[in-house]
């Protein structure tokens, strides 16, 4: 495979922005190598500036579940365009997808956009805090909420800790306001609640974590924390920015049936386009400015070209059997690959729920926290991926990133998805 001009464009971007990217997992700094500049999308598949073509489970890290440039996005995009980007005042547009998702979603009652899902879960915090007068989160080892302050946070030692920070520039102040948890611990949840009585603001969790692997929880824990959040007066934030829409219309929160007190989206909601949204009860949300205490706003806020898209993306999503045909797709790919691991005896496993899947190097039957994802099995990662991405597959470049299956995905690309990665199974694992 050429890649001469994506390697120029590389170097070219690595004097313009740190790195060469704005984005920091785009620079392959995980898996090795250059990264592919891309140039254009369509349906399932992506090229590069060389004119490589691959099939795409990368989907920008999750929003395109309709794949590249769907034709009634762009034709909502292009429209909306024709009439002006930017107003700062109230649009039809910020109602029309409001409506279409809280009509449909029978856990929520009131919405606010904002422009990325950072700034959803930030957004979302200062509610939990301005709503319960108090100041402490619990947050979980293994789940990402965006690069929010006080969510820049991993596990210290013992069972319930505050964390450290796992970036520069986020005062020790902030850190000490967020305790982290291991998943799947629930003993440790209510210890942080007896030794932090009504000092805890919210729990907040990827309730499918997606973003370190794909630490499927067990449903009992999930609503056990509901139990504890309702006991101690807590708050529970499910983060749907990567599951919202994705395993259902009404995300990990409906397909587990468990009713969070704030759910925030992202990724899927805009289409393609930049869009988060922080979504809770009419009385939750009552708190936020202009009718309560508690300040949140953005200049380009429910931007109408951006919801326009999302507005045309998120109905799509309610065409009859639209998840189940995802699904039954994605089952494909997951049963040939396992099919193929089983018969070669590999100790790989893949993991899946709705239309997202994981591949891990591990003899484990389950990993439900990130302390059983091995790093060593990276290094086998590494060479899995590169030929994977040579052999015409793009995915997020990282071995803690999930593939997504995606609407434009054809049976016979399942098929030829699902060759691709066996064979590099076999390059990965038979060295020489
Ligand atoms: C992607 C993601 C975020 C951050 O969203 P950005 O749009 O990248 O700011 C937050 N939470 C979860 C669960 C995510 O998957």
């Amino acid at each position: 495979m050429n890649t001469n001009k994506s390697e120029q464009l590389f170097e070219k971007a690595k004097n313009l922005f740190p790195g060469g990217v704005n984005s920091p997992v785009r620079a392959f700094g995980s898996v090795g190598g250059k990264p592919r500049f891309i140039t254009k999308g369509k349906g399932s598949r992506v090229w590069d500036a060389d004119g490589n073509e691959y099939i795409d489970f990368c989907a920008s890290w999750g929003p395109l579940i309709l794949g590249h440039a769907n034709e009634k996005v762009e034709n909502a995009i292009i429209a909306a365009v024709k009439e002006g980007t930017s107003f700062g005042a109230p649009t039809v547009q910020e109602n029309e997808l409001a409506d279409l998702i809280l009509s449909n979603h029978s856990y929520v009652e009131r919405i606010r956009f904002v422009s990325s899902g950072t700034e959803a879960v930030m957004s979302a915090i200062r509610l939990a805090r301005g709503y319960t007068g108090r100041d402490k989160l619990i947050k979980f080892e293994g789940c990402y909420h965006g690069h929010v302050d006080s969510l820049l946070v991993k596990a210290g030692s013992g069972l319930v800790t505050f964390g450290n920070s796992s970036s520069a520039g986020v005062p020790k102040s902030f850190v000490d306001e967020t305790i982290v948890i291991a998943l799947n611990d629930i003993e440790a949840v209510k210890d942080a609640f007896v030794m932090f009585k009504d000092e805890i603001a919210a729990i907040i969790i990827e309730p499918i974590p997606a973003n370190n692997g794909l630490l499927l929880q067990d449903g009992k824990f999930l609503r056990a924390l509901r139990e504890i959040c309702s006991d101690e007066n807590a708050l529970l934030i499910f983060d749907e920015v990567i599951s919202g829409f994705r395993v259902g219309f009404e995300g990990a929160t409906g397909l587990y049936d468990i009713k969070p007190d704030i759910i925030t989206l992202g990724k899927i909601i805009g289409g393609g386009m930049p869009v988060g949204a922080f979504a809770s009860s009419e009385k939750i949300m009552n708190s936020i400015a202009p009718l309560g205490p508690v300040y949140q706003a953005g200049t380009l806020s429910g931007n109408p070209v951006a919801m326009a898209a999302g507005k045309a993306a998120v109905e799509q999503l309610l065409e009859p059997g639209f998840y189940a045909e995802l699904e039954r797709k994605t089952k494909n790919l997951v049963s040939s690959v396992i099919e193929h691991i089983e018969h070669k005896e590999y100790k790989v496993k893949m993991f899946s729920i709705g239309s997202v899947y994981w591949i891990a190097f591990t003899e484990r039957p389950s990993i439900r926290t990130s302390s059983e994802i091995d790093p060593e099995s990276m290094n086998i990662y590494r060479k899995f991926y590169h030929s994977l991405l040579n052999n015409g597959f793009y995915i997020g470049p990282s071995g803690y990133e999930v593939g997504f299956v995606s609407a434009a995905h054809s049976d016979e690309e399942i098929a030829e998805a699902a060759r691709i990665i066996n064979l590099s199974l076999d390059v990965a694992l038979n060295p020489g």
